[in-house]
C-alpha cells in the first residue's frame, strides 16, 4: 500500500473542457481566462480578479502595485512557503519575519506589534493550512498603522471568516491553483480585490507590459476592416510573462464547480482523522481544525518524535511531509531580521499527513491505526 500526501482531483469534466480548448485551437491567454476571472469574481463576491500562472506571481504583482520605496519592510510569517517572502524581495523590499501563534500557527499578533517599526509598509497574512488568521483584529491593527494588507490565500479556497470570504479582508487576495492546493489548474493563481483603479495595471503587468488583450486583437483582425490596426499595442510599463492560459483556465472553471464537493470531502476526512486520533499527550492536531467552518488544504499533527514517526509511516506506505522549515532559518533569508523562537522549536514537531478528496476513509483509518501503533 502506498498513500500519497497530496493528489489533485481531476476527472472527465476537466478532460472534456481541455478537449474543447483543443478543438478551438486557442491554448494561450484567451476567452477562457476571462470567463474564469468572471466566475471567480462571482464566487468571491469581489469586483475584479486577474488570473496569473501562480500565486508566486500573484503575490509579486500585488505588492508591486503600491510602488513602495526600495528597502521598506514587509511583515511576513516565518512559517510559510518561500513565495510569501519572495514577493518582498522581488520588489526590492525586505521581509520582516513574524513568529506563529501557538494555537493557529498563523501570524502571532503580539509578535507583529512588537516587531513593527515605522519602516513597515505592508503585511502578508497566510491562512496556514486553511485556518484563518484573526482578520478582524489584524485589519484594525494594520489600518491604524497605514499598512497595506495582502492575503496569501494559497491554503484556502471557499472559506468565510466572520461572514467575510477569506481573500476579501485585505487590499488584495492571492490564491494558488498549484496541484497540491484545494483546487488546481496544474499551476495557476488569482489576484482578487475591489479597488479597480489600484488593480488597473495588472493585466499589462502579467502580459509583458502589453495593455491590449491578444485574443481581442485577433478578433478585430478577422471581424473588422483592413486597417483596424489590430497589430498595434503600447508598452507603458515593465511587465512579466505571468499570464494564465486557456488550458489552465478551462480546468479552473470545472474545479470551481466542484469546490463545494471538495469542501465536503475534506470535511469528512478531517472529522474521521480527529475522531480516530482522539486525545493524546503525544500529539495534537496541527491547527485547531473546525472542518464544518473552513476548507483546509492540509491535515497534520504536532507530535513527539516527529522524525521517527515519519520513517515509521513511510515504512507503512504512508507519505508525509513537513510544511515548512521556517523561512528565518533558511540561508537565503538569514540576513533579514526576525527572531521567532516559538516556531523555531515547534516546527520540529510538525508533520503533514495525507489529505485530498480521493483519499478513502479506510485509508484514514489505516493511517490513524499506524500512528497509534507507533506511540504504543
Ligand atoms: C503554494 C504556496 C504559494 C505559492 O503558490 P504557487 O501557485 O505554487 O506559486 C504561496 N504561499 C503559500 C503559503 C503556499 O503554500
Amino acid at each position: 500500500m502506498t498513500i500519497r500526501l497530496f493528489k489533485p482531483c481531476v476527472g472527465s469534466e476537466e478532460l472534456e473542457a481541455v478537449r474543447g480548448v483543443f478543438e478551438r485551437s486557442w491554448l494561450g491567454l484567451g476567452e477562457r481566462v476571462e470567463q474564469f476571472e468572471n466566475a471567480w469574481c462571482e464566487h468571491l463576491g469581489c469586483s475584479k480578479s486577474v488570473a496569473v500562472n501562480s500565486a508566486t506571481a500573484a503575490l509579486h504583482l500585488s505588492l508591486s502595485l503600491f510602488r513602495f520605496p526600495v528597502g521598506k519592510k514587509v511583515l511576513v510569517p516565518s512559517m510559510t512557503f518561500a513565495a510569501s517572502a519572495n514577493a518582498a524581495l522581488y520588489n526590492r523590499l525586505e521581509p520582516l519575519f513574524i513568529d506563529s501563534d501557538d494555537h493557529t500557527l498563523g501570524l502571532d499578533l503580539e509578535d507583529l506589534d512588537r516587531k513593527y517599526t515605522k519602516d513597515c509598509v505592508a503585511v502578508i497574512p497566510v491562512h496556514y493550512a486553511g485556518h484563518p488568521v484573526q482578520m478582524n483584529e489584524l485589519v484594525s491593527w494594520a489600518r491604524h498603522r497605514n499598512l497595506k494588507i495582502i492575503e496569501d490565500c494559497a491554503h484556502t479556497s471557499g472559506s468565510t471568516y466572520l461572514d467575510v470570504p477569506l481573500g476579501r479582508w485585505g487590499d488584495l487576495g492571492c490564491f494558488s491553483f498549484e496541484e497540491k492546493k484545494i483546487m488546481t489548474t496544474g499551476d495557476g493563481g488569482m489576484i482578487s480585490g475591489d479597488d479597480e483603479d489600484l488593480m488597473a495595471p495588472l493585466k499589462a503587468k502579467r502580459w509583458v507590459g502589453i495593455d491590449k488583450d491578444n485574443w481581442k486583437r485577433a478578433a478585430e483582425y478577422t471581424e473588422k476592416n483592413a486597417d483596424a490596426r489590430h497589430w498595434y499595442y503600447e508598452i507603458n510599463l515593465l511587465g512579466y510573462k505571468y499570464n494564465m492560459n486557456d488550458l489552465a483556465a478551462c480546468i479552473g472553471l470545472c474545479q470551481l464547480q466542484k469546490l463545494s464537493f471538495f469542501f465536503e470531502s475534506r470535511r469528512s476526512l478531517i472529522k474521521r482523522y480527529l475522531q480516530n486520533l482522539g486525545h493524546s499527550d503525544r500529539f495534537k492536531p496541527l491547527v485547531p481544525y473546525e472542518p464544518d467552518s473552513y476548507n483546509y488544504q492540509m491535515f497534520g499533527l504536532r507530535c513527539d518524535r516527529r522524525d521517527e514517526l515519519m520513517i515509521f509511516l513511510k515504512n507503512s506506505g504512508i507519505a508525509t511531509g513537513c510544511h515548512y522549515t521556517p523561512l528565518h532559518m533558511q540561508p537565503l533569508y538569514k540576513v533579514y531580521t526576525g527572531y521567532c523562537p516559538f516556531i523555531e522549536r515547534e516546527q520540529a514537531r510538525c508533520i503533514t499527513l495525507p489529505l485530498y478528496p480521493d483519499l478513502e476513509i479506510q485509508e484514514v483509518d489505516y493511517i490513524c491505526d499506524r500512528i497509534h501503533d507507533f506511540y504504543k
